[in-house]
């Protein structure tokens, strides 16, 4: 199953890296054939270098158009080195076996992106490299193909330690190497369809996807499941995690630890905050002075919610939150890192998953998300809008107050990232009442402060924490009685996007109870 590797064929867009395989192929003994611009920086480097010209016996021509494409090459490439016929031909037309393929593509999507003319576009659709990837992946049993400069590092450990390729490493390179033509000509395919429409809907560019690993199961057990990524740079949050221990991951799980991480990072420059997530909605938030009191004070918005959850939070984990993470039932913890005490706190709950991220994602990144509805994909910019203090529009007689300015955009935070109709009731960097995922308003506003009045009577407060908190609607109070019945649970301050035919009631209906309201002019739907 081992190749050596004597003739290595190099076709670099992007040279970096090249100096390492340089060395590392003069070290075993490889011949190098090479394209003009990875030839001429080979030779800068102090490699022997062989011209492909030299071996097709053909110029490169047409503005490079045509280098590689010659039977000399994908001969070399795609023949079957014990079938008798195959090697027949290559000895009678004088076709050298190529070993290896090292190759990147034109940067057709940057040059994209940056903006250039038709003919630039057009002139950066690599046609011969593709081809090169195609039949040495084909061939993987005899050639190994290398795409990504991610493997140098693993190509040249194998020729040092075992003198050639494993079909191991040339399948997992084979994969990889359809991927990325796949995702090429997906998003060249794209450009086609759709370039010529400017800004109007977002442009994914590329479908094209790989599998990372399977899921325990689906949404239910009888459902099987799978992670995949997609192709291309590596896009921030969950899917890129790494779990450090647990029960095998379900679809559920990280469906909610997305949601979860998501909500911490917007938390990113904030003081230790803790996000616990069920079903995909946060039923507990608090930023603290310490984790572990963030913790306490999530945990207390809604306990009984809390019971399996999913949680996530924006520092690395200590002893003490792990201690308490671990007092009650939790599915999965998400954290940017963990310290010792944490890790050996974790290690005695053999089934708790926990997931480290490293940095957080910027919540403000672009990019988009995808919904699957049958038959059929849906494509929308991700929510990374945003709303800082000096863009919220007072509308009532009374102003808040800077402490109910800064309830309003922590409880407006948090309900961007919950189910519509969403209303949050926040106090002090605290959720204290939470409402998801009503058909209306008014049942969400009061599912959020009975939340409240359960949890006081829960720890025995004299008076639910709504009372002198703020409320966030994910969008418009269509009419006055959402509002109302936030002002009834002891709300004294509203943030709410605005904009409806109603307006005037509501804000009348607001400085009738005393209210200040916040208008954001921005609404955070989320289905
Ligand atoms: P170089 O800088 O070495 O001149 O060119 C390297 C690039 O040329 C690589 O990105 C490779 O994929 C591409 N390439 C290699 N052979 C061909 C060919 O025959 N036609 C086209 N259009 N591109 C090729």
């Amino acid at each position: 199953d081992l190749v050596p590797v004597r003739r290595a064929l190099i076709s670099l867009s992007d040279k970096a890296g090249l100096d390492t395989l340089a060395v590392g192929f003069k070290r075993h003994n490889v011949e190098i054939v090479s394209t003009g611009g990875t030839a001429a920086k080979l030779r800068d480097l102090g490699a022997d270098v062989r011209d492909i010209s030299d071996l097709t016996g053909f110029p490169e021509m047409m503005d490079g158009r045509v280098k590689t494409l010659h039977p000399k090459v994908h001969g070399g490439l795609l023949a079957v080195r014990d079938n008798p016929e195959h090697a027949a031909s290559m000895a009678e037309h004088d076709i050298a076996p190529i070993d290896l393929v090292v190759v990147n593509l034109y940067p057709f999507l940057d040059t994209l992106m940056s903006g250039a003319d038709r003919d630039t576009i057009i002139e950066n659709i690599d046609i011969g490299g593709p081809s090169m990837v195609r039949s040495a992946a084909k061939n993987h049993a005899h050639v190994a193909i290398v795409t990504d400069p991610a493997d140098y590092e693993t190509l040249l450990a194998q020729l040092d330690e075992q003198g050639g390729t494993t079909l191991d490493f040339r399948k997992k390179l084979a994969a990889k190497a359809y991927a990325l033509t796949a995702a090429y000509d997906s998003t060249i395919s794209q450009w086609f369809a759709f370039g010529d429409q400017g800004e109007r809907f977002p442009k994914t560019w590329s479908f094209a996807s790989r599998l990372k690993m399977p899921l325990r199961y689906g949404e239910n057990p009888h459902q099987k499941a799978a992670l995949y990524l997609p192709v291309g740079p590596a896009a921030p949050g969950i899917a890129q995690a790494e779990q450090v221990q647990g029960k095998e991951l379900s679809y559920n799980n990280l469906n909610d630890a997305s949601a979860a991480l998501e909500l911490a990072a917007e938390f990113r420059g904030s003081g230790p905050s803790v996000v616990i997530v069920k079903h995909a909605n946060p039923c507990g938030v608090a930023t603290r002075g310490s984790l572990v009191d963030a913790w306490n004070e999530a945990l207390a918005c809604d306990s009984v919610s809390a019971f399996g959850g999913i949680v996530a939070v924006n520092q690395p984990l200590d002893g003490p939150t792990a201690e308490a993470i671990t007092a009650i039932f939790t599915e999965v913890v998400v954290a940017p890192d963990a310290d010792a005490a944490a890790r050996e706190i974790f290690a005695r709950k053999k089934n708790l998953r926990l997931l480290l991220t490293g940095d957080l994602p910027d919540p403000a990144r672009g990019g988009q998300t995808l919904a699957v509805i049958a038959g059929g994909l849906l494509v929308q910019d991700r929510d990374n809008g945003a709303i800082t203090r000096d863009q919220l529009k007072c509308v009532t007689k009374r102003r808040p107050t800077d402490r109910e300015v800064a309830d309003c955009l922590f409880a407006w935070t948090v309900a961007k990232h919950v189910k519509s109709n969403a209303i949050v009731y926040a106090k002090d960097g605290v959720t204290v009442g939470i409402g998801a995922g009503q058909m209306n308003r008014r049942d969400s506003s009061r599912i959020a402060a009975a939340k409240a009045r359960e949890a006081a009577e829960t720890h025995g407060w004299a008076e639910p924490r709504t009372i002198g908190s703020a409320v966030a609607s994910d969008a418009f109070f269509p009419f006055a009685d959402g509002l109302l019945a936030a002002a009834e649970a002891g709300a004294t301050a509203i943030i709410q996007p605005g904009g409806s035919i109603r307006d005037d009631e509501v804000i009348a209906a607001a400085d009738e109870a005393g209210l200040a309201m916040l208008f954001t002019g921005m609404r955070h739907f989320r289905h």
